[in-house]
């Protein structure tokens, strides 16, 4: 059996980069205008400080001003909508970023509710959603986003294909979900409650997994020549690196499926690095509607 093709998220996060570069370049050079970005983290949960971190890097390098507003978990919910007001006025800030999970005492839905829409780079406000399951142009979660670019280029024409994507979370799977139906796929979800997940995968001609749970997509659940795009990140035991040590795995059985799917993305270095340049491209996408600036449709 022909393996698939693997698909270089690394590769194609870069292409995103380096188009968003030469956006804010324009921006700049005609228009004296830098794209900034503001992200706010509250506590200190490891990963979202990585997360952080990183966005922050990426942020500069594509040549935008990053503004970070740390806080520790002790933030009451009333400073963080006070921050995000005046986040909201500020011209120099073209896009809001929270990172979740905020804590317990903090009420995410009316953190993200007070972030202007129009600087909403997350895409999880309910104008945002709400313009994405209506046909409108919204800005759009950046990990759905980047999925729909990877199966753009490795699944040729969409239209009438069978979709199926694994998870209903408002940030990965129902904005994916909408993006395939936007394309004129055939859109099955499924969920924890879905009775028989390997009849739907068997289906599916573009399977995106986006559950949390590794190994959930063997190798007998996917149809010869699928487009799988694996969402998932788990860290799971690692005893053959070392006692106590760790490896970041996805929610398919990468080995098994390879050898079977059109064509798949690893984990690392598949959905990952894309979900951090479209969070860029929607900044510079941000920017440019705020100043009714029109870019060429692929920066
Ligand atoms: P979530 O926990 O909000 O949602 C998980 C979904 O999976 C739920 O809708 C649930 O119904 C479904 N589910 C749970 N068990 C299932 C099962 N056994 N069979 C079928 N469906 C099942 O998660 P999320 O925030 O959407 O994230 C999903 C995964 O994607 C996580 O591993 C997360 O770390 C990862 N993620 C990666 C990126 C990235 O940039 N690569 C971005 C966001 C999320």
């Amino acid at each position: 059996m022909a393996e698939a093709k693997i698909i270089d998220g690394k590769l194609m996060a870069q292409e995103v980069r380096e188009n968003v570069a030469t956006g804010v370049a324009f921006l700049q050079q005609h228009h004296g205008i830098t794209p900034g970005l503001a992200v706010v983290l509250v506590g200190d949960n490891p990963a979202s400080q990585i997360y952080i971190r990183n966005k922050g890097r990426a942020t500069t390098a594509a040549g935008m001003k990053s503004f970070e507003h740390r806080f520790d978990a002790g933030l009451s919910e009333k400073d963080l909508l006070k921050l995000i007001e005046t986040l909201n006025g500020d011209d120099n800030v073209n896009g809001i970023l929270v990172q979740l999970p905020l804590p317990d005492h903090i009420d995410d839905t009316k953190v993200i509710s007070a972030i202007a829409p129009e600087k909403d780079v997350d895409g999880f406000h309910v104008i945002n959603t709400g313009l994405l399951a209506t046909g409108g142009d919204g800005l759009v979660p950046g990990t759905p986003l980047g999925c729909l670019m990877m199966v753009k280029k490795y699944a040729g024409s969409l239209s009438g294909k069978n979709a199926l994507v694994i998870g209903r979370s408002n940030i990965v799977g129902k904005p994916m979900a909408q993006l395939l139906l936007k394309e004129s796929c055939t859109v099955t979800i499924g969920h924890s409650k879905t009775r028989d997940l390997k009849a739907e995968c068997l289906r599916a001609d573009i399977l995106v997994v986006a559950v949390g749970v590794p190994n959930l997509v063997t190798g007998d659940m996917v149809k010869p020549g699928a487009v799988v795009i694996d969402v998932g990140q788990n860290i799971i035991p690692a005893p053959e690196k070392g006692e106590g040590k760790t490896r970041l795995v996805g929610d398919v059985d990468f080995d098994a499926v390879k050898n079977i799917a059109g064509a798949i993305t690893p984990v690392p270095g598949g959905v990952g690095p894309m979900t951090i340049a479209c969070l860029l491209k929607n900044t510079l996408t941000a920017t440019c509607r705020q100043q009714g600036i029109s870019l060429k449709e692929d920066t």
